[in-house]
C-alpha cells in the first residue's frame, strides 16, 4: 500500500472527512484492521484565509509548497489537497514535488464524463466559482460545460462556507438556501451539482434533491484511495 499525503486544515471540518472516509474505503476494500498509510499536515487555516481575502495567493502557495514539501520528506508517494479552492496554487506546489498532485477538479471530471454529463452546475467559495482555475480545466480538458449561479447567491453561498461550514456550523437555513440555489442551476439546464467546496456535503446531502450531487470530498478521497492501492 502507497502512503497518502493530505494537505489539510482547510478547513479541519473536512480534513475529518477525509480522514474517515479514506480509512473506510480501506477497511471495506483490504477488511480486517486495515487501515490506510497516511501523513497529514494540518496548517491554521485563519493564516490562509487572511491570504485569500488580501489576493496574496503567492504567500499562500509558499505557504502550502513547503508543508507539501514536508508531507514529500515525511514519506508521502502522493499529494492530495484537501480543498478546492486552494488548488488556485496547485501548479505552484507541483513545481517543487518530485511526488504526483492528484487535483481536485480532474478527480470530478472523471466522475462526471463516466455519468454521461455534458453541463453542470458549481457551487463552492467565489474563488472558485469565479476564478479560471477549477471551471475551465474542467471545460477545456473534458468538454463539459460548467455553470455558476449568479452573483447574489454566489456571495451567499460563500458566506456561509467560511462563517458557519468551516466552524463546523450546520444550519436548516442555510440548506434552504443552498437546496433553492441548486434547484435554480437544474432550471438552467444543470445535469448534475458539483459540491466544490469540500464543507458543503456536510450540509448537502444526495437525499435532499433529486439531481445528482457530487461530493468532491468523498471523490477526492476514492481518488486517494485508489493511488493507495494500484500496483
Ligand atoms: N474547503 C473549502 C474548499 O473546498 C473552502 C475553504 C478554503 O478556502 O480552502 O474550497
Amino acid at each position: 500500500m502507497k502512503t497518502i499525503g493530505l494537505l489539510g486544515g482547510m478547513s479541519w471540518e473536512s480534513t475529518v472527512s477525509y480522514y474517515q472516509s479514506i480509512n473506510r474505503q480501506i477497511k471495506q476494500t483490504l477488511g480486517g484492521l486495515h487501515s490506510a498509510k497516511i501523513v497529514l499536515y494540518s496548517v491554521d487555516f485563519a493564516e490562509i484565509e487572511k491570504l485569500q481575502k488580501e489576493g496574496n495567493w503567492d504567500k499562500a502557495a509558499e505557504i502550502l509548497s513547503k508543508a507539501s514539501k514536508s508531507l514529500q520528506s515525511a514519506g508521502a508517494e502522493g499529494l492530495f489537497i484537501c480543498t478546492n479552492t486552494m488548488h488556485i496554487v496547485a501548479p505552484q506546489i507541483q513545481s517543487e514535488l518530485s511526488i504526483p498532485l492528484f487535483h481536485i477538479a480532474d478527480a470530478t471530471a472523471e466522475v462526471l464524463v463516466d455519468m454521461g454529463v455534458k453541463k453542470v452546475g458549481l457551487l463552492g467559495t467565489k474563488f472558485t466559482m469565479q476564478e479560471g482555475f477549477y471551471k475551465n480545466r474542467i471545460s477545456e480538458h473534458y468538454g463539459i460545460d460548467v455553470i455558476v449561479p449568479d452573483e447574489g447567491s454566489q456571495e451567499g453561498i460563500h458566506t456561509i462556507i467560511y462563517d458557519e461550514l468551516c466552524l463546523g456550523e450546520i444550519n436548516p437555513s442555510s440548506k434552504y438556501f443552498y437546496l433553492e440555489v441548486i434547484e435554480d442551476l437544474k432550471n438552467k439546464g444543470a445535469e448534475a451539482i458539483i459540491l466544490g467546496c469540500t464543507e458543503i456535503a456536510l450540509l448537502v446531502k444526495a437525499r435532499d434533491t433529486t439531481i445528482p450531487l457530487l461530493d468532491t470530498t468523498t471523490i477526492h478521497a476514492s481518488k486517494a484511495v485508489a493511488f493507495a492501492l494500484e500496483d
